[in-house]
């Protein structure tokens, strides 16, 4: 038995043969069978031969067109195609080591590619190029169309965990959560996009784990622990006891007439819970939970669908289920928040059958957000013009992501002004519908009290905000220590943006990861905040918490860390108040 330490992003706990996914998220290593090792030999081969025929193919053409030079690269990618290292290798490595196809050919392009790096001249040092480009061609063959990880998946029987390098939300967004039923990654943070993922679906998840791809083999048997960050290798009788316990206690946990019930502090001040969600399909969990509205519809994640979602028919029809489903609670669709890098890999993913990547890594600095979609007017118009649709079917609010001034909202209400006019045009009636930003850009935050005269409503996107006061980026698990909620510059600014709403009258909520923390969401209640979004899964735990303090406590204990210099100061006053209070 041996225990690996990490970031647990999603609690519970879940044991199961291991599936591992390489590459970046491209390359799936399974244990195969030994009565399917002659099926996973033939299938190499059937890769081979139609690997040869679209090259030959290729090669012939190229000739007609541009002349025999050209297309000698095609014949020596031939030439390498038939080479004994290749394809016999990789039949050797399905044999010995009872894997599938794809990784053993991505194993030898591996070891190759160790051999090229080592080479002194230039011109075929580069080579390589033509190798990977080869043995990709080879994976894509391996299955009639894109040999990509969804596809592969559906060749896993049984129930397992999955072991991956990385997985980004993208791939994450399209695995069969009935089979996989938790996973373990070598990078990520708790904000990452793929552990909030992990959280909405309640998956269990470890990231952070360093070499968990490496050391895990395919087929081992590994507990996932999210609760206490751990994988455990080849778990003894003991550890699947305590697995099966409590799977057993979390099926008997939030009895449904608890769940319905508003949140309110044990001295009767009212909370308001929303649900943070990625999929129109979230709903359901929403809805169970007892959220009382969807306070961020993460709507880029519908660029992870088919290509047809960008249309304005077919956004419209989502958003307007979307709002029947809820209706009368409110429905606050957050615009697209994608970078420029992630928008031109989906719009190359409408062209050709690429890996693509909305939500792969929170998006960049730079050209995000509201920012992007003031440079795109048509795709954000098109977006506007489906939401506006929509907003008579239920309680529409529309909230721009990733704004930084004024400047930038008065714009964006202009387009959304001139989508209005336009609909209007087509005969087509238009509610009035809130319109707010969120406030996760330091800027924003210092500008809470212009903003706020120019809008209905705030959201305070924590995930965000913290990494660009701290400095920290989000995804990169090397730096998670630095990356701190309870940091006194957060603690400020939070109070500095909530009183700026107050002075406006306006609502403001927060919907970073921070509320879905049992204890920073008391700290918070005793900032003042009364409305959060959360992921569904979280939201039963924090009525259960609020019930128990007064927020006449939590308000002196805020007032008391206020006055606190350093996080561990902080977090020292606040775990001593929680036990006081029995949490
Ligand atoms: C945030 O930044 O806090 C937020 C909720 O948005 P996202 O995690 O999608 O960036
Ligand atoms: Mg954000």
């Amino acid at each position: 038995m041996r225990r690996l330490i990490g970031i647990g992003v999603s609690p519970g706990v879940v044991g199961g043969r291991a599936v591992i996914l390489g590459q970046r998220g491209r390359v799936l290593r399974y244990h195969v069978p030994p009565e399917r090792i002659e099926r996973e030999l033939l299938r190499l081969e059937h890769g081979r031969e139609r690997t040869g025929e679209q090259l030959r193919e290729i090669r012939d053409n190229v000739s007609k067109r541009r002349g025999p030079e050209l297309s000698a690269i095609f014949d020596a990618q031939l030439l390498m195609l038939f080479d004994p290292m290749l394809v016999p290798r990789a039949s050797t490595l399905v044999r010995e080591r009872q894997v599938n196809a794809e990784w053993a050919i991505q194993q030898v392009y591996h070891e190759f590619s160790q051999v090229f790096d080592e080479i002194a001249d230039p011109y075929l040092r580069e080579r390589k190029g033509d190798l990977a480009d080869l043995v990709g061609r080879i994976r894509m063959n391996l299955r009639h169309g894109a040999a990509v990880p969804r596809d592969l998946l559906h060749e896993v029987g049984e129930e397992c965990v999955l072991i991956a390098d990385e997985l980004t939300p993208s791939v994450a967004a399209q695995v069969d959560w009935t089979k996989i039923r938790a996973f373990a990654t070598d990078v990520g943070s708790r904000t990452y996009h793929t552990a909030i993922l992990a959280r909405s679906l309640e998956v269990p998840a470890v990231v952070g784990l360093h070499d968990a791809s490496r050391l895990i083999q395919p087929g081992q048997l590994v507990v996932i622990d999210g609760t206490n960050s751990t994988v455990i290798l080849d778990p003894g009788d003991e550890e699947l006891a305590r697995v099966s316990r409590s799977a057993a206690a979390l099926r008997a946990a939030a009895p449904p007439s608890e769940r319905h019930k508003p949140a309110v502090t044990a001295d009767g001040v009212r909370i308001r819970l929303e649900a943070n969600i990625e999929f129109p399909d979230d709903l359901a969990a929403a809805r169970y939970a007892g959220a009382e509205g969807i306070g961020l519809y993460r709507s880029e994640f519908l660029l992870t669908g088919d290509s047809g979602a960008l249309h304005e028919d077919a956004q419209f029809e989502i958003y307007r289920r979307m709002l029947e489903a809820m209706a009368p609670a409110p429905v606050t669709i957050r615009t697209f928040d994608v970078d420029e890098d992630q928008l031109a890999r989906r719009e190359l993913s409408l062209k050709v059958e690429a890996g693509w990547a909305v939500g792969d890594r929170p998006a960049r600095q730079g050209l995000r957000g509201l920012r992007l979609s003031l440079a795109r007017p048509e795709l954000f118009r098109t977006q506007l013009r489906a939401l506006l649709r929509a907003a008579r079917h239920g309680c529409l609010r529309i909230m721009f992501p990733f704004v930084s001034g004024v400047e930038q909202l008065r714009e964006a209400r202009g387009v959304l002004d001139e989508a209005s006019v336009e609909l209007k045009r087509r005969g087509t009636s238009v509610p009035d519908v809130k319109v707010g930003v969120m406030i996760e850009i330091p800027a924003a935050a210092y500008t809470a009290d212009l903003l706020a005269r120019e809008v209905d409503f705030f959201t305070i996107g924590t995930n965000d905000l913290i990494q660009y006061c701290l400095a920290v980026d989000r995804a990169d698990e090397r730096l998670s220590s630095l990356y701190e909620p309870l940091h006194p510059s957060i603690l400020r600014v939070l109070v500095m943006i909530r009183r700026a709403a107050a002075r406006q009258r306006i609502p403001v909520s927060l919907c970073g990861e921070m509320a879905a923390d049992p204890a920073l969401l008391t700290l918070l209640v005793g900032l003042g905040l009364r409305e959060f979004s959360m992921t569904p899964g979280a939201i039963p735990g924090a009525k259960r918490v609020l019930a128990e303090l007064r927020d006449e406590e939590l308000r002196s204990l805020a007032r008391r860390v206020l006055r606190l210099s350093t996080v561990e100061d902080i977090e020292r006053e606040l775990g001593t108040a929680l036990e006081r209070f029995a949490v």
